[in-house]
């Protein structure tokens, strides 16, 4: 299976599709066309020429022509006059077949488990794979999502699944970039799907923390009562709970040496003045939550990464104007499309409003206005 199927369908004639079923109209066994001759008649005599454009990819169920002439690319094509809206759209087609293989294989998956699956929902080429199964009375729902969502979208969603379900495990093809990072942004990590580079059919999943990403083969991996587990799952949260802890205590040294220097010019007022000791500092360490400093220990990936621009653009910053830049250039890189300014401004209150600024220069982000909002996008 392959995610990037644009390049084949460049070069098919719009309405020359490159996938269908061989189980009948609402099949579910899809099969992708290869592109060389000899292979598509093969497929063809393996079928008995029977092939269908599956209403399970929201194809309109009719039978389709293999057509694997001596000059043109091998192609699927609709009777004619055949009303289907798979027909005039290959790209859409092609995203609606990846989508049913990534279900079949999930299922067969789930099934050799032990485990009773069902595909309840189909919401179209731009939708999800939504399977329901229960495992050990518990009810869970496994959510594929291969193409682009927003984020109110993915959170609209996911609120909705939770309040369904038990267990609720989404799983990201590469499309889907932006929701895997909100829900590893919310959760510590994701789980992606991606084609086997050697086995063809087969899947791989990888747990993707902000520190990583670790991958096992589909067979492998085990929907527990808890949660989808795959080999290297326990691995990978370990990794991330270390690095967290590591910079939880830097973070802690840090704020104790603070502490520290204030406790000591206290003193030094209160000589100075002959009054009475300061009062107690502790009320002055702020909760940092949101700040330079806890965005670095939720994320300890941000220590090491750095954007394709550089950092040539943080130049001319205070030095707590960089540390706010670097923080928010990673949220509007890896975390975040886009977004109000307001949501940047928050990230700290002191240098927020340089940082912010500079985002543009360095080429990161966009500002625009809609509704009177002053918002921002990835460039
Ligand atoms: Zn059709």
């Amino acid at each position: 299976m392959k995610w990037d199927t644009g390049h084949l369908e460049r070069t098919r004639a719009k309405g020359e599709l490159a996938h269908a079923v061989v189980d009948g109209s609402d099949g579910t066994h899809a099969v992708e066309l290869s592109p060389v001759r000899s292979e598509a008649l093969q497929l063809k005599a393996l079928h008995d020429e029977q092939f269908w454009c599956s209403t399970q990819a929201n194809g309109c169920g009719g039978p389709l022509v293999l057509a694997a002439g001596q000059i043109r690319i091998p192609y699927f094509r609709h009777h004619p006059g055949a009303a289907c809206a798979l027909a005039g759209d290959n790209a859409r087609a092609a995203r609606s077949y990846e989508h049913l293989r990534c279900q079949r294989a999930l299922v067969a998956w789930l099934t050799a488990q032990g485990l009773d699956a069902t595909i309840e929902h189909y919401f179209g080429p731009d939708g999800r794979a939504d399977i329901h199964v229960m495992v050990s009375g518990r009810s869970h729902t496994i959510e594929v999502q291969l193409s682009p969502i927003s984020l109110v979208e993915w959170r609209r969603r996911d609120e909705n699944y939770r309040r369904q379900v038990d267990q609720v495990t989404w799983i990201y093809g590469a499309g889907a970039e932006t929701a895997a990072a909100a829900e590893q942004a919310t959760r510590g990590h994701a789980y992606n799907l991606r084609a086997h580079a050697e086995q063809a059919q087969a899947f791989e999943v990888g747990v993707v923390t902000d520190l990583t990403d670790r991958w096992s083969h589909l067979d492998e991996c085990e929907l527990r009562i808890d949660r989808f587990w795959t080999p290297r799952l326990d691995e990978a949260l370990a990794d991330l709970a270390t690095a967290r802890e590591v910079a939880a205590a830097k973070a802690a040294q840090e704020a104790e040496a603070t502490r520290r220097r204030a406790e000591a010019r206290a003193r030094q007022t209160a000589v100075v003045h002959h009054g009475p000791a300061a009062e107690t500092v502790e009320s002055t360490i702020p909760d940092n939550y949101g700040t330079a400093d806890w965005w670095r220990t939720f994320f300890p990936g941000l220590a090491a990464w750095t954007p394709d621009q550089g950092w040539h653009w943080t130049d001319g910053l205070t030095d707590e104007g960089k540390a706010t830049a670097k923080v928010l250039a990673y949220v509007v890189s890896r975390l975040y499309a886009s977004g109000t300014v307001d949501m940047l401004l928050s990230a700290d209150t002191s240098s927020a409003a340089e940082a912010v600024a500079a985002l543009e220069r360095g080429g990161l982000v966009r500002f625009y206005e809609r509704a009177g909002v002053e918002r921002w996008e990835r460039t």
